[in-house]
């Protein structure tokens, strides 16, 4: 185990023309692990990863990989491999043309060529399939060749912007689970790409959540669930979302602040023994639960989970309750605040 970190990004900063790309990006990574860069579609992300990857050079800041400064080293100079959410694949070679490609402008001998290409495919599970073309291959298939090209190239870093954004739900788990195998086996370092939070939760050692080119919080995915540093995290992390209650909703607190709560933290209860009384807006059944969702004119995002098939009348008066220990409380800005 090395401490020193294996990535580092220093104050970054990238504009265009006065357009805000990202502005000071500070981040450590760990060697062997996996980063999850999260938020809304232009938050900065692929941003990020292009000034990594040396696609793009930063304004401000300094980035350092494996103790060496390459802020504006070329990309061929940085010693990584990429996975991009258009396979790049070229269309007219096979599955192993395409991924011993970079092998070959390497000028890998044969014999070498031909073992690591079998090691990928292998991993990846595409044995079998080295003569097909892309065109013949399903979507999570395609994805899988570019994987293994990444492979193949044997590099410690490896950077992945939305690989799995093309792939049906189904598919898309189950590549997931192939992507985080894949990197612990190798013991390569990932930094990945997601605007899908439940991804990013369940893929991440370490996630970095994003808005408007700022990070706003970097934790484990639950430091990020249990500790949101801000309401914007409190919103984007997690599904259901946590529902933000003004204080003016519940006595006790300072005006202006406001409360989170998670769904699974709230209890419905017999009408006037609750701390807030609501409205029944839509049930939803999910098959392990049922998601009712609420509202109150305080509140945003309120909702409770009942086991099973537990419908509720549309439009039900309803009271609720919850313990002040599951209470998160946020200032007048957003911030979250110390425990009282
Ligand atoms: P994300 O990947 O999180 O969706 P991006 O990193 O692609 O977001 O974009 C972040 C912001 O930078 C957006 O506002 C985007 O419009 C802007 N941006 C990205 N690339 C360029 C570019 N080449 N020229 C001008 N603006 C850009
Ligand atoms: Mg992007």
């Amino acid at each position: 185990m090395t401490t020193a970190p294996f990535v580092v990004l220093k104050d970054i900063t990238k504009r265009w023309h006065g357009q805000l790309g990202v502005e000071g990006i500070t981040l450590d990574i760990p060697e062997g692990s996996f980063t999850a860069l999260l938020g809304p579609s232009g938050c900065g992300k692929s941003t990020t990863l292009r000034l990594l990857a040396g696609l793009e050079l930063p304004d401000e800041g300094q980035i350092l990989i494996d103790g060496k400064d390459l802020t504006t080293s070329a990309a061929s100079d940085r010693n990584l491999s990429m996975v991009f959410q258009s396979y790049a694949l070229f269309p007219h070679l096979s599955v192993a043309e395409n991924v011993i490609f970079g092998l070959k402008v390497r000028r890998v001998p044969k014999a070498d060529r031909k073992q690591k290409l079998r090691k990928a495919l292998e991993i990846t599970g595409l044995l079998g399939f080295e003569d097909r073309k892309p065109g013949a291959l399903s979507g999570g298939q395609r994805q899988r060749v570019a994987l293994a090209r990444a492979i193949v190239a044997g590099q410690r870093l490896c950077l992945m912007d939305e690989p799995l954004s093309n792939l049906d739900a189904k598919l898309r788990h189950a590549v997931r689970k192939d992507i985080k195998k894949l990197q612990r086996d190798l013991g390569i370092t990932v930094v990945y790409v997601t605007h899908d939070q439940s991804e990013a939760m369940s893929m991440a050692d370490t996630v970095v959540l994003m808005k408007d080119g700022h990070i706003q919080q970097v934790g484990a995915p639950e430091d990020l669930y249990n500790r949101p540093d801000n309401t914007f995290v409190a919103e984007f992390v997690g599904a259901p979302a946590m529902a933000l209650i003004g204080s003016a909703a519940l006595p006790g607190f300072d005006e202006g602040t406001t409360i989170g709560i998670r769904a699974e933290n709230i209890h419905v209860v017999p009408k006037g023994e609750g701390r807030m009384s609501c409205t029944v807006n839509e049930s939803e059944f999910l098959g392990s639960e049922t998601l009712i969702g609420l509202s109150h004119a305080d509140a945003t995002g309120l909702c409770v989970l009942r086991p099973g098939l537990s419908l509720m009348p549309e439009g039900a008066d309803i009271d609720i309750s919850f313990r002040d220990e599951h209470l998160h409380v946020f200032d007048a800005s957003g911030q979250r605040m110390a425990a009282r």
